[in-house]
């Protein structure tokens, strides 16, 4: 990106003057990220300058300032684009002041003075705004979407990480590197958080022995804000100035004093703006130290004890874990918190070390036990959910320990099923297919099964296989750009780099795979018996092409070796030509695949997929998934909607059931995937597979989209 410093106001202010008339009311529309998620508002800003807008990664209030005067003059007497302006304009101020409002605006409870407030570490709201890694950043930003088009009043928290989450590229060798993009709030849509007179409103938050400022900056989601706290402010010290420099890529220690920040250093952040939310959300434990900032608060203002200041906390807060494995939850070494933390908190909530201590402690005056965020925050919290039926079960027997005297079926940890944002995700073209066919309220029917699955049956085959067809064309002209690109980059043979223009082949059987790299993703299952493999995607008349994508962890030299072996399959004349693995993997990589494949493969080791999400936004688009039965696959799949790998009992023994599923992997597609795929008509057309298809729209995308999700969190979490 660019590099302008504090040159915010002058920035818009020029915009103001460049923009042509005309073109004016774009600059509004920019400011807010429903643009992002509305028919035709991607679109427009594209067409104004198609070159410009890939260069500034999609970000709109760059291409406004970074498009030429003769593109912009030309655009400004164009009456049809001038047209378009007008009307996503009035669609925009429409849907901001009187649009669609299911949660009732006369409800006692949850109110614009009394919102949710909804705090997480990632948010990815959109590619051009860099504060995600994967899954629950994605979670997050569908989940301001699905709040702001209820009309449900939420304020979300979180972070302005001014390096983001580290970009990857892969050295010829095939190992990862990574490298860092800078984000700079003053070319971004993002506005400083001022008081009336104009003075930045800053929080402090003491940490490390220091107190450390914040400034923060305001992201409007449709009609959610999201205020993001940013520490990189001259008062700060150039460590302190980093709290919010890398999206996990600091030390523990760095972590630590970010969650003080996002928890601690977000309640005031609320005070300041006047919120007194209904409810606090802690989506996932990161941001728990909140609970508490608000017991210290309840404490002073009521002249109560810890004990029953933590009651009053426990009516305000709830809490949704996301991990299914005891490792994979946020917990420090006491002596860090100790470090972090001083001595000041624990006074203030006139709590002795100890007891301060075994607020993160499964078992009290555990000196072996370290401080953990999850525990935490299930003791903080009137509600604690998993993300899935299945995740829900797990996590009850996962924090059995911290419920003497109860059966595991007892814990009080309850579920709700992780859904996507259809509008984000669904490609323009199967969109218009539902608007023609349900309606052009589909989104808003989608929780009436009945009518959805009745319009879906309507549709023709060569309909949705047509548009699929294209979307497909789509995404292989997508993979031979990219891979052009990046075998030019890493300096390939020029035969090798030519070759990328012509790879894969529209009419075969596409199946994608992305995800993070992690050991129970089981990204070598494919190739555990590489001979049956080369088989599958070689053979003539029914070949078998794959796309993978994924991140590994920086410093997991054992996903950065599996990712190694699947990068040097380049080598191998056999398989080059019919897999491919695309480069750093993020919110437009995953929008090309999952609107575009034909199948989505997912296999990791149960029960440990918490929920996924990537085959929920596959769904919405027509493709099938082909998984393990975990997460939300064991609720979504029915016999007839997609494909389950594995059918019977996860055994102890984890060697034995990755045995297990690689056979019945291999055996699905063989038997199964394959042959439905290549089954024609004289048309040419895969009735059967077309059947399937209509199967998985009509039956997943009522239940596993984000406005039910945020419904039911509405209905059962938050009131
Ligand atoms: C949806 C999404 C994810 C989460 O997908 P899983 O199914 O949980 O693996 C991760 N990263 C990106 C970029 C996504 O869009």
């Amino acid at each position: 990106m660019i590099h302008v410093e504090n040159v915010f106001e002058e920035m818009s202010i020029q915009e103001e003057t460049q923009l042509p008339e005309p073109l004016r009311p774009l600059e509004r529309v920019a400011w807010n990220y429903w643009w992002s998620w509305t028919p035709g508002g991607t679109a427009l800003f594209r067409d104004l300058d198609p070159v410009v807008w890939e260069e500034c990664e999609h970000n709109p209030r760059r291409l406004l300032a970074e498009s030429s005067e003769v593109r912009l003059t030309e655009m400004a007497t164009d009456p049809d684009y001038i047209a378009r302006v007008r009307e996503l304009a009035k669609e925009f101020d429409k849907y901001m002041e009187d649009g669609r409002r299911w949660w009732p605006q006369n409800d006692t409870k949850i109110t614009t003075e009394h919102a949710v407030a909804y705090f997480c570490a990632e948010y990815g709201v959109h590619n051009s705004l860099p504060l995600y890694s994967g899954g629950l950043g994605m979670l997050a930003g569908d989940h301001l979407k699905s709040a702001s088009d209820l009309g449900l009043p939420l304020v979300a928290v979180g972070l302005l990480y001014r390096y983001g989450y580290f970009r990857q590229r892969l050295r010829r060798d095939g190992w990862q590197e990574e490298y860092y993009g800078e984000t700079h709030p003053s070319v971004l849509p993002i506005t400083l958080v001022r008081d009336e007179q104009g003075t930045p409103v800053t929080v402090e938050v003491e940490m490390r022995g220091r107190l450390v400022r914040a400034q923060s900056w305001l992201a409007e989601v449709g009609r959610v804000q999201l205020f993001l706290l940013d520490t990189n402010i001259p008062e700060n010290n150039e460590t302190d100035r980093l709290v919010t420099g890398h999206l996990y890529g600091g030390d523990r220690e760095t972590r630590v004093v970010q969650e003080m920040l996002l928890g601690i250093g977000g309640v005031r952040l609320l005070r300041e703006l006047g919120v007194r939310p209904h409810v606090y959300h802690l989506n996932e434990g990161h941001s728990a130290f909140l609970t508490l900032e608000l017991a210290r608060e309840i404490m002073k203002k009521e002249e109560i004890d810890f004990g029953q200041a933590v009651n009053h906390v426990r009516e305000l807060c709830v809490f949704t874990t996301h991990t299914p494995v005891a490792a994979g939850n946020d917990e420090f070494n006491p002596k860090l918190i100790e470090k972090c933390f001083g001595s000041t908190f624990e006074e203030e909530l006139d709590l002795s070390h100890e007891e301060f201590l075994n607020l993160g402690r499964i078992k009290p005056y555990d000196d072996a036990e370290s401080f953990g965020l999850t525990p935490l925050a299930i003791k903080t919290c009137r509600s604690t959910n998993g993300v899935s039926r299945k995740h829900g079960e797990v996590s009850r027997a996962l924090w059995h320990d911290m419920f003497p005297g109860r059966t595991v079926g007892e814990v009080p940890i309850t579920s709700v099923t992780n859904g996507v944002h259809a509008p984000t995700w669904v490609a323009p073209i199967i969109r218009s297919l539902y608007e023609k066919h349900v309606g052009l309220d589909w989104t808003e029917i989608l929780y009436d099964a009945k009518v959805w699955k009745d319009a879906i049956e309507k549709m023709s085959d060569e309909e949705l296989w047509g548009a699929h067809t294209l979307l497909k064309r789509r995404l292989i002209a997508f993979v031979r750009h990219r891979a052009f690109h990046s075998r030019m980059n890493a300096g390939e043979s020029r035969e090798y780099t030519e070759s990328a223009r012509t790879m894969f082949d529209a009419g075969a059987l596409t199946i994608g795979f992305a995800r993070r790299v992690a050991g129970y993703k089981r990204w070598g299952m494919l190739m555990t018996d590489s001979n049956r493999l080369l088989r599958l995607i070689n053979n003539e008349e029914r070949p078998v092409q794959l796309i993978f994508a994924g991140k590994a962890h920086p410093q997991d030299e054992g996903a950065k070796f599996i990712l190694q072996q699947l990068a040097l399959w380049k080598s191998d004349p056999l398989i080059r030509n019919r897999a491919v693995f695309l480069e750093d993997y993020d919110q437009e990589v995953a929008r090309h695949l999952v609107r575009s494949v034909d199948v989505w493969l997912n296999v990791p080791r149960r029960p440990l997929e918490a929920s996924g999400t990537s085959g929920q936004k596959v769904a919405i688009n027509g493709g099938l998934n082909l998984s393990i039965l975990d997460g939300w696959w064991i609720e979504g799949y029915d016999g007839t909607n997609g494909f389950a790998i594995s059918d019977f009992d996860a055994t102890e023994d984890a060697h034995a059931m990755d045995a297990r599923d690689a056979e019945s992997l291999y055996k699905v597609l063989e038997e199964e995937v394959v042959p439905l795929y290549y089954e024609r008509d004289e048309r040419d057309m895969p009735r059967r597979w077309v059947e399937m298809m209509k199967r998985s729209i009509s039956t997943l995308v009522p239940l596993f989209n984000s406005d039910r999700m945020v419904r039911e969190y509405a209905l059962k979490i938050y009131s």
